[in-house]
């Protein structure tokens, strides 16, 4: 998604070979403008999957996975890291190792808005090495809810998720995917082929 690519380029940066900073307009100022276009994106690349609820992790998934949700006209369910006074409902739960912040969390969702009778896309921003999206595919089979595929935002493809999750036979569909991190520059997948 080319829109994307270059906020990426202007605005992003590189604090080491394998992390981005996207504060500018994604993990913390968020740019809807740029969130409704990626929205239309995911919801184009899976208009015909039978999308009945997105699933995504707080709180960085939530504006692109309400962007597509709001085109695909179906709920957004955000799984909480953190134990809720108000989740109080039967839980699907799911150990999750998280790259920037190195600490394990356990990820929930109320076992009230995810079904068998569910046909799910997962979104997320970042795809690393694959821990939060294989936490989430853990709860959905808990769920025992279909799994339509994965919307990602922005792809390390340097580091293992996407050949990880793809091998386990999941569609991934990565709004921009980055070939390398060095030198404070950023090298798309396209660019090197
Ligand atoms: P994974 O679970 O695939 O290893 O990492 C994905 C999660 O870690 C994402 O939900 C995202 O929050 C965070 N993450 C991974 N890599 C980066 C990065 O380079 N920059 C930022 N801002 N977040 C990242």
């Amino acid at each position: 998604m080319e829109r994307l690519k270059q906020t990426i380029l202007a605005e992003g940066k590189v604090l080491s070979n394998t992390v981005l900073k996207v504060d500018a307009f994604l993990n913390h100022q968020i740019d809807p403008a740029l969130m409704e276009e990626i929205g239309k994106e995911f919801a184009d690349r899976f208009a015909a999957a039978g999308i009945t609820k997105i699933l995504t992790l707080e709180s960085s998934g939530i504006a692109p996975a309400v962007m597509a949700g709001l085109v695909l006209k179906v709920p957004v369910v955000f799984a909480r890291k953190r134990k809720s006074l108000t989740l109080t409902d039967h839980l699907y739960s799911a150990q999750v190792h998280s790259f920037t912040k190195q600490e394990t969390n356990e990820i929930s969702i109320s076992q009230t808005f995810i079904t068998q009778d569910d046909t799910v896309l997962i979104i997320d921003d970042f795809l690393a090495n694959g821990q939060a999206v294989f936490g989430l595919i853990d709860i959905l089979k808990q769920a025992k809810a279909t799994i339509a595929g994965i919307g990602i935002v922005i792809e390390k493809s340097f580091q293992d998720g996407g050949k990880s999750i793809r091998n386990a036979g999941y569609r991934v569909e990565s709004l921009a995917r980055i070939a390398h991190l060095s030198d404070g520059n950023v090298t798309f997948l396209e660019e090197e082929n």
